[in-house]
């Protein structure tokens, strides 16, 4: 504004010329290796020179961390329903740090409000969003979250990362398993996930293909001859060829 008309921006200067940011959706079922791709998202941007701000709720370790199945981990801001997550960025600024990005974990919980405040980020700050989520809740409905974002995400992409039913098909649904039965009815939110079976109370999740979600089948055993049989398999083949 204060340079003569006559002055062209000079190209890819995004510091003085900020490029429009995005609001970008991730979304699959679980153990589609969600909280892994946030935080390789979140290296990816830091490995930039960028600052960001990672958010969760309900993490798999119960504390205030973005963690993967995989074993990376790094610690979050927990938010809750009442959360403003603008003002948890304007904190930051008012603290003197920049905020860049914002990669949100555990996505499919947040409010209609808390996604747009989200976009408002994007629109008004020129914040990148990156939210993960899981796609569909154990009814195989959206959850509200993921609702507002397919809505308002200028990208939504699902994971790639193939889960598989015991079947062998592409798992795209969670099942809810109470004493080694599906459920259908129930609270929304039940966050057992890696939770050990039994160590809470007997609420587990398992990813099914559609067939085998709509008749309710957990595959011929409780753990079924799933990914956890095929990857020891595939140590004790690691193991041999080693020797
Ligand atoms: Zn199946």
């Amino acid at each position: 504004m204060s340079q003569p008309p006559s002055v062209v921006p000079a190209s890819g200067d995004r510091r003085r010329h900020a490029a429009p940011a995005h609001l970008t959706f991730f979304h699959g079922p679980m153990d589609c290796g969600k909280s892994t791709l946030a935080l390789q998202v979140d290296h990816n941007q830091s490995r930039q020179g960028r600052q960001g701000l990672r958010l969760t709720q309900g993490d798999r370790s119960r504390s205030p961390r973005i963690s993967s199945r995989v074993g990376l981990s790094r610690e979050a801001v927990e938010v809750d329903a009442g959360t403003d997550v603008r003002l948890l960025v304007r904190d930051r600024w008012a603290g003197g740090h920049r905020v860049d990005y914002v990669v949100v974990d555990e996505a499919q919980f947040l409010t209609d409000r808390q996604v747009e405040q989200l976009a408002e980020l994007v629109d008004e700050s020129h914040v990148d969003v990156y939210a993960f989520g899981l796609t569909t809740d154990f009814r195989a409905q959206l959850f509200p979250g993921t609702r507002r974002l397919f809505e308002l995400a200028d990208t939504v992409q699902r994971i790639q990362v193939e889960v598989l039913c015991w079947c062998g098909a592409p798992g795209l649904l969670n099942a809810r398993v109470v004493d080694g039965a599906m459920v259908r009815v129930g609270e929304t939110v039940v966050v057992a996930d890696t939770v050990p079976s039994g160590s809470v109370d007997d609420t587990r999740y398992q990813v099914l293909c559609r067939r085998h979600h709509v008749r309710g089948q957990l595959g011929p055993t409780p753990t079924g001859p799933g990914q956890l049989a095929l990857s020891g398999q595939q140590l004790a083949d690691d193991e041999v060829s080693v020797r």
